[in-house]
């Protein structure tokens, strides 16, 4: 049973859980995907009814960040722990490697998801990535084609949310793949052009901190945040 947060349902499960789920998905027929809302996530699907029903109908909702697992435990509904998308994206990739499963990347501006690519043949031997495509385009269909035409098993799909989210809903099953990953910004992160922040940070609950000091223009997107705790805390008096 999932853990309502705001109208999302979240999985309870630890990352080492989500990991073994993830594989589950891609032996099994047909097309699954995975979503990791964090709160300015919950705040959009709010208002916005379309992306509530892409992320709610996920087969795994994974908390991303810590925000997530705060407000659930405001609402006497503890979640085990984050699973922050770009750690189990990570793991899920060391798995695949020795699955010997294949891998495609969408998203990021055009060269990201190359540089991307190039990164994690390295760090992952045994992973094979059949194919990369930038986020910035605008029919599907011919990016759904490609996806097909890989014949990719898992596909990172990073386009910001809730655009990846909805895109996953409409087209999982027509690019063929048993598994689709709605990652967010991870491309980069992968290709080295934007950095995480340091474990110390993300460890005391801080990196949304570190992320609004290395790019301030985020402060709007982030002011999501103290609102996401003011509807939980209403959300706990209605209850
Ligand atoms: N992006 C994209 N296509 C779009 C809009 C965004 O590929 O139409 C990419 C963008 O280049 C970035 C990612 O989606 O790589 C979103 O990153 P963001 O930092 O907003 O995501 P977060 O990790 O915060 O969810």
């Amino acid at each position: 049973m999932r853990i309502d947060v705001l109208g999302v349902g979240f999985d309870n499960v630890t990352m080492a859980e989500a990991v073994e789920f993830g594989c589950r998905l891609l032996e099994q027929p047909g097309s699954h995907y995975v979503v990791t809302p964090n709160p300015e996530i919950v705040e959009v699907c709010r208002n916005d009814p379309a992306a509530m029903a892409a992320v709610n109908g996920a087969d795994l909702v994974l908390p991303d960040g810590i925000g997530i697992i705060k407000g659930a435990a405001m609402l006497g509904t503890p979640l085990k722990e984050k699973t922050p998308g770009i750690e189990f994206a990570g793991y899920l990739m060391g798995k695949m490697a020795e699955m010997r499963r294949s891998l495609y990347l969408l998203g990021a501006k055009p060269g990201v998801a190359e540089q991307a690519a190039e990164k994690l043949r390295a760090r992952y031997p045994g992973l094979s990535i059949v194919g990369v495509h930038d986020g910035y385009f605008q029919e599907d269909g011919p990016v759904v084609e490609d996806i097909r035409r890989s014949g990719a098993d898992c596909v990172f799909v990073c386009l910001g949310a809730p655009k990846q989210e909805l895109w996953m809903q409409k087209n999982a099953m027509a690019t063929g793949a048993r598994l689709l990953c709605g990652l967010g910004g991870s491309l980069d992160v992968f290709a080295g052009v934007v950095e995480r922040a340091p474990k110390f940070w993300s460890d005391h609950g801080l990196e949304w901190f570190y992320r609004l000091c290395k790019e301030p223009r985020r402060i709007g997107r982030m002011m999501k945040l103290p609102l996401f705790l003011v509807h939980v805390r209403q959300e706990k008096r209605r209850r």
